[in-house]
């Protein structure tokens, strides 16, 4: 199986870039903030819990998050792959993922690490603010995302950088530019 974290901070275009994969590779594809948001918006307790934290910019906590991929994991059949967007965010979320997968005999082959200076991340997602309608796009939880990101976030890559398959992409330029980076840095694990 070829699975793949793409990693990066708030607004790096983790999940632009996941489409762009998915395509290529065809790849099965799980956003926890995407799943998050799904529960808020059919009012489940699950969703509750999570919109206080994600309002705040504060991290859902790793159980609940945890859950939610082992029963994706459970459910997700004959598939080539998986690409986890926005997952792992604490560093017991990416232990938690390596036992999950080892039992099904499988790792993670590549770990993209989006890299894009704050000011641009802030311009972005501010940007993103005015049309996406997510209550966290706003200038003072961005700034308490980016700052959850760079203390709790961060240390996942040294995890991925120790297990041998990190890979640092530069998140600046045109979409299809970075996207090339990405698939060579996705061939050259998956050889
Ligand atoms: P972004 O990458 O722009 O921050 P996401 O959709 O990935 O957007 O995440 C939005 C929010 O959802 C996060 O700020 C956090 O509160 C919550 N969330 C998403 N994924 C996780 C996760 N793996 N662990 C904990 N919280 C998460």
């Amino acid at each position: 199986m070829l699975n793949i974290v793409i990693f990066g901070p708030p607004g790096s275009g983790k999940g632009t870039q996941s489409e762009n994969l998915i395509k290529k590779y065809n790849l099965a594809h799980i956003s926890t903030g995407d799943l998050l948001r799904k529960e808020i918006s059919t009012n489940t307790q699950l969703g509750a819990l999570a919109k206080s934290h994600m309002d705040k910019g504060e991290l859902v906590p790793d159980d609940v998050i945890i859950g939610m991929i082992d029963s994706y994991l459970d459910r997700m059949g004959n598939v080539n792959g998986v690409i986890f967007d926005g997952f792992p965010r604490t560093v017991a979320q990416a232990q938690a993922l390596k036992e999950l997968l080892a039992s099904y005999k499988t790792s993670v082959a590549v770990c993209l690490n989006l890299e894009v200076p704050n000011d641009e991340l802030m311009t972005r997602l501010i940007e993103r603010g005015k049309t996406s309608g997510r209550s966290d796009d706003n200038e003072e939880t961005i700034k308490a995302r980016l700052d959850v990101y760079d203390k709790q976030t961060k240390p996942v890559l040294d995890f991925y950088k120790k297990e041998g398959v990190a890979v640092n992409i530069k998140g600046v330029g045109s979409i299809d530019a970075i996207f090339a980076d990405i698939a060579d840095a996705v061939d050259s694990k998956n050889k």
